[in-house]
């Protein structure tokens, strides 16, 4: 790729739009080449039927679309997809396509691996090489939608940022992608189906609050009590909890819109009493369901899901309480697709 070649989708409409005026054209044809690049996700700048071929032509002088490109697409027995997708520098990340009889989410990445050092999560032994462009994200979901009318006969329905990398260490690229997923001059779809989901980086939950964003956001909490959390996920020592509970409450404030804590149980981590109570009392906080998700093992065996009787018992303490949650089973585990095992084996 030449050097002086711009990825023509890092420009905003109205860049496109003073671009054409600039060449002589009209406004109006930023529109239209914006129209194929988001809504109808060309490939190339000759998919842009409307467009004349000398103006085709010119913007291929100018401009490159970095497309993603599936690498390998595996399928699990229970019909979950996991794509390795390649990047225009040779990069690889993972997406997956979850499949309910109702529904289709995608599973996408926002970094290639990931700068948190979360000791049961296998993308966190992939150091963090770099932020995903908002166009990677992008082409992720479209992956998935074409997957998804491909198999199951419909579209996409929902989005989770749950994939490899902490969205929210990259998050001006991530909230230009839900931009471009969300417009009706890009895929149109709700942002009440796209949850982003983070470790906690409260600076940035209040900086989401601030921008009034519509999607849902989901915490790992894992633990309620800041020594059990930070021997598991490190970065808590720099978030303690008391950071994370007042931006959530920021969150909450500026928002109305409850959150979702994801929460993993381990034998001998986070299985006693005071662990629960710790629980129940931060659900406490604001409005909030807790997703108690299975534990996918990564590798040595150091963590282990903790039994039923311990899982039930946080079913019962929460509900008591009057909180909502959830026992999430997983999904893909046999393509390595499944929370916490994305880590670029195939
Ligand atoms: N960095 C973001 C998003 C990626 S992780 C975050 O932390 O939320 C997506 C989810 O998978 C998180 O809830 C994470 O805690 C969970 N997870 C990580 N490793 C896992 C594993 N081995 N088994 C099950 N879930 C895991």
């Amino acid at each position: 790729m030449p050097a002086n070649k711009k990825d023509i989708r890092a420009l905003t409409k109205d860049q496109l739009r003073d671009f054409f005026v600039t060449q002589g054209d009209k406004a109006f044809r930023g529109n239209q080449v914006f129209e194929w690049l988001w809504r109808k996700s060309a490939h190339s700048f000759d998919d842009m039927t409307n467009i004349s071929k000398m103006t085709r032509q010119m913007l291929e002088e100018n401009f490159v679309i970095n497309h993603i490109e599936v690498d390998t697409m595996q399928r699990s027995a229970d019909g979950t997809i996991k794509n390795a997708v390649r990047l225009y520098d040779g990069l690889i990340v993972e997406s997956v396509l979850i499949p309910t009889k109702t529904r289709t989410t995608a599973c996408v990445s926002s970094q290639v691996g990931c700068s948190l050092d979360c000791t049961f999560c296998a993308t966190a032994r992939l150091k963090r090489m770099r932020n995903l462009n908002p166009d990677e994200i992008f082409d992720q979901v479209v992956a998935i939608d074409k997957e998804s009318k491909l198999y199951f006969n419909r579209p996409l329905s929902n989005i989770v940022f749950m994939g490899m990398g902490e969205p929210l260490m990259n998050y001006n690229n991530v909230i230009k992608a839900i931009d471009k997923i969300t417009l009706p001059e890009g895929l149109g779809m709700s942002p009440k189906r796209i949850t982003l989901s983070t470790s906690g980086v409260p600076k940035m939950i209040k900086k989401m609050a601030d921008d009034q964003v519509k999607f849902n956001l989901a915490v790992s909490l894992h633990s309620a009590i800041d020594e059990v959390r930070t021997s598991i996920m490190p970065f808590n020592e720099t978030f303690p909890l008391t950071d994370l509970k007042a931006s959530l409450e920021y969150w909450y404030d500026k928002t109305k819109r409850a959150i979702t804590y994801e929460y993993i149980v381990w034998n001998g981590i986070n299985d006693t009493q005071r662990d629960i109570d710790a629980l129940v009392n931060f659900c406490k906080a604001v409005p909030c369901k807790v997703n108690i998700i299975e534990y996918n093992p990564i590798d040595d065996g150091e963590f282990q899901q903790a039994s039923g009787e311990i899982i039930n018992n946080y079913i019962y303490n929460l509900e008591k309480n009057r909180i909502v949650v959830n026992v999430r089973r997983s999904r893909g585990k046999d393509i390595d697709a499944a929370c916490g095992q994305l880590a670029n084996k195939t």
